[in-house]
């Protein structure tokens, strides 16, 4: 398997923490690099922020006694000077860091010249231009070695993840810079252990490059992220899985059967397009007879007839409810839109 996997404590506790859970990773040759938050970004204060400095000497002390290779959060240029000065020369930008240009420009000033490698997490929000933005700036720092994470996004409605999916924004990412390598973060999308498994198996589905997971050696005990770290046996078992998984290159004997229903696909996408495209001049229309009288463009009751009606169809046609009121306020937002330019 040619999958990279990163993977290690949310934040490095102690010591015996970090040796204890080095041991572990160290005996799993899946295992490329340890990641370890020396600074922790926690939403609310008072909470563990994460040991600093002096977690990085061990971090350096057990490379050389080991020979493991430690991967390190930086938010700030002196995290990213420190880091270079302990030898730590992979380096992530978290999810907070990503989404704010500033902060970005700064660290890329601070690894002008330096060799690490850079993984970049999703920012909070499901903007895949900051994402690349943020790639895009270490690209011109001259950063050569870069690698996307996938952590999910923060919305109001997490349909149960700690961070949404949102897998089409990862694949956004992907069809603009196919040559970079992505990696998923199910810890961070999942916030639980039990969804540690099935979020690997759906990144391999759509052939990402690896995973970055959380590893305590005792998870209940954890200072941060406790509910979402496994043990290291866990992400053995994870690994196992995930190398019988079917692969999507397996499936060459399937392109036979697919290419009829993609055809069917393509049919139906065009039909798609010209209704909406003929919903649109119906609105330009409509644009028109509310102007000559004197009428808002947003009405309230007529929009909440029209949700009630395609949900009440929609459900009874087995759609998800969710799906298609998302699916209607785009459209919705469109229409106010091209009535509003009319
Ligand atoms: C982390 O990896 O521990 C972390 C804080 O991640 P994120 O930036 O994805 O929230
Ligand atoms: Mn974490």
């Amino acid at each position: 398997m040619s999958k990279t996997i990163i993977a290690g404590p949310c934040s490095v506790e102690s010591q015996a923490q970090l040796r204890e859970v080095t041991l572990a990773l160290k005996a799993m040759p899946e295992v490329s690099t340890i990641r370890a938050g020396v600074w922790k970004p926690r939403t609310r204060p008072g909470a563990f922020e994460g040991l600093g400095e002096p977690a990085l000497g061990w971090m350096r002390d057990l490379s050389a006694e080991l020979g493991v290779h430690y991967c390190c959060e930086v938010a700030r240029p002196e995290h990213v000077e420190l880091c270079l000065q302990y030898g730590i020369d992979t380096l992530w930008l978290g999810a907070r860091t990503t989404t704010n240009p500033f902060m970005v420009d700064e660290l890329c000033q601070a690894l002008r010249g330096s060799s690490a490698h850079l993984l970049v997490k999703n920012p909070v929000c499901p903007d895949v231009r900051l994402w690349i933005g943020a790639l895009e700036r270490l690209h011109k720092a001259g950063i050569g070695h870069l690698t996307a994470v996938h952590r999910g996004f923060s919305m109001y409605n997490n349909h149960g993840y700690r961070n949404a999916p949102l897998w089409e924004v990862a694949m956004e990412l992907r069809r603009e810079h196919p040559e970079l390598p992505i990696l998923c973060d199910p810890s961070h999308m999942g916030g639980s252990a039990d969804l540690i498994a099935p979020l690997a198996r759906a990144a391999h589905q759509l052939d990402y490059d690896g995973l970055m997971v959380e590893v305590h050696p005792h998870p209940a005990d954890a200072l941060t992220d406790a509910p979402q770290q496994i043990t290291p046996q866990t992400l053995a078992a994870v690994i196992a899985d995930w190398a019988t998984a079917p692969h999507p290159s397996s499936a060459t004997n399937a392109a036979q059967a697919l290419e009829p229903l993609r055809r069917k696909i393509d049919d139906i996408d065009h039909e798609l397009v010209s209704l909406l495209s003929q919903r649109m001049a119906v609105s330009k229309r409509i644009a028109s007879v509310k102007r000559d009288a004197h009428l808002p463009v947003y009405q309230q009751a007529r929009w909440a007839d029209v949700v009630n009606d395609r949900l009440h169809q929609a459900t009874a046609l087995g759609l998800d409810a969710d799906f298609t009121k998302d699916l209607l306020e785009k459209i919705h937002a469109e229409s106010v839109r091209v009535q509003l330019e009319d």
